[in-house]
């Protein structure tokens, strides 16, 4: 079996990002990229369920998602690191080098060993599951507002749940949009008082009390949203062009649960930089990182990891 001097595990901005520095930093990494999405047909994270990205810095006109990813893929690539398209199913942080087993390489025997290893295999939004919300996200169905708010302006959209998520995103969204429905499945919001009382003090939001979306509607777009109202049954359906679903997050950490430290709600735990309670093992990205969750500051991180890895490496060899 082969021994690594690094294992990348996701390939987002972040993974991708460590790919870049560490490939530059000569230490030939190996990046498990994962599998492909049921909507994209490579990996590469959330931004390959994304349309246009306008807030990356370096493209004044705006970049396709999928292309910003083929695009930090192939400067990963140019500097010699390797991608594998294949999702770890199992680590091993207790020995070292630690060991990585593939949905490729099979169960029996581990696929890699790694001196080091970069975890970047990010978090997911969590989704509703109506028909149509895969079929519309990116054109007009969002997770993330401070990333498409701006395609909204004077526009009726609508933000489901009722979480500091939902009350945030919906709140910033009315700089763009003419009005934002929060449509919530109970009569009371979840939000901190503090986040409600802007809600309900800011004259853009609208509240849809106890209703539950049945599904989004649109042929190449949304145009409407049907809701049904949990205490009469009656539904109807609410004309607006945008649907942010902010029902939370969940990183995708069970990887490694019972190895690193994670905290409640399932965030790798970091301490000042990249490091995880590990020593040799590194996080960035989304399934570090549940406040900021920008492919720039995924992208930011990943670099910081890849640095972290250069000199713990370079420590342990100069140590004996
Ligand atoms: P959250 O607090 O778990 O709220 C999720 C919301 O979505 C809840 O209102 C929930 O309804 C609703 N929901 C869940 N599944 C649903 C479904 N299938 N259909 C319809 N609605 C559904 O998640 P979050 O808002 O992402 O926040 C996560 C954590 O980050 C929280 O601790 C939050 O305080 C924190 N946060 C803080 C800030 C801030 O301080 N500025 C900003 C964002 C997040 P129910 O209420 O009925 O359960």
């Amino acid at each position: 079996m082969e021994t690594r001097d690094v294992v990348i595990l996701g390939s987002g901005p972040a993974g991708l990002t460590a790919a870049v520095y560490t490939a530059r930093a000569d230490l030939r990494p190996l990046v498990i990229e994962g599998e492909p999405s049921s909507t994209s047909d490579q990996p590469g994270g959330q931004l390959m369920l994304t349309t246009e990205v306008e807030n990356f810095p370096g493209f004044p006109d705006g970049v396709q998602g999928p292309e910003l990813m083929e695009a930090i893929r192939g400067q990963a690539k140019r500097f010699g690191a390797d991608l594998v398209t294949t999702r770890a199913t199992r680590v091993d942080l207790a020995s070292w080098p630690f060991r990585v087993w593939t949905a490729q390489g099979g169960d029996a025997e581990p696929a890699v060993e790694t001196k080091a290893l970069i975890v970047a295999t990010g978090a997911q939004s969590l989704m509703l599951g109506l028909p149509n919300e895969g079929r519309l996200l990116g054109y007009g169905v969002s997770t993330c507002a401070t990333c498409d708010g701006f395609f909204f302006r004077d526009q009726d959209i609508a933000v489901v749940g009722g979480g500091d998520s939902a009350v945030e995103e919906a709140l910033f969204l009315t700089k763009f949009a003419r009005t934002v429905t929060i449509i919530h499945r109970r009569d009371a919001l979840r939000a901190s008082k503090i986040m409600q009382d802007r809600a309900f003090a800011n004259d853009r939001v609208k509240m849809r009390w106890n209703a539950v979306v049945e599904d989004v509607i649109g042929d190449n777009k949304v145009t409407g949203v049907r809701v049904r109202d949990t205490t009469d049954g009656s539904e109807e359906v609410l004309p607006v062009t945008g649907l942010f679903v902010a029902i939370g997050h969940e990183p995708n950490s069970s990887l490694f649960t019972g190895q690193l430290d994670l905290d409640a709600a399932g965030y790798i735990q970091t301490a000042g930089s990249s490091a995880t309670n590990v020593a040799g093992v590194f996080a960035c990205g989304d399934v570090q990182d549940h406040v900021y969750r920008q492919a720039i500051t995924a992208a930011g991180s990943g670099c910081m990891a890849a640095i972290d890895v250069e000199r713990w490496l370079d420590h342990r060899a100069h140590a004996g």
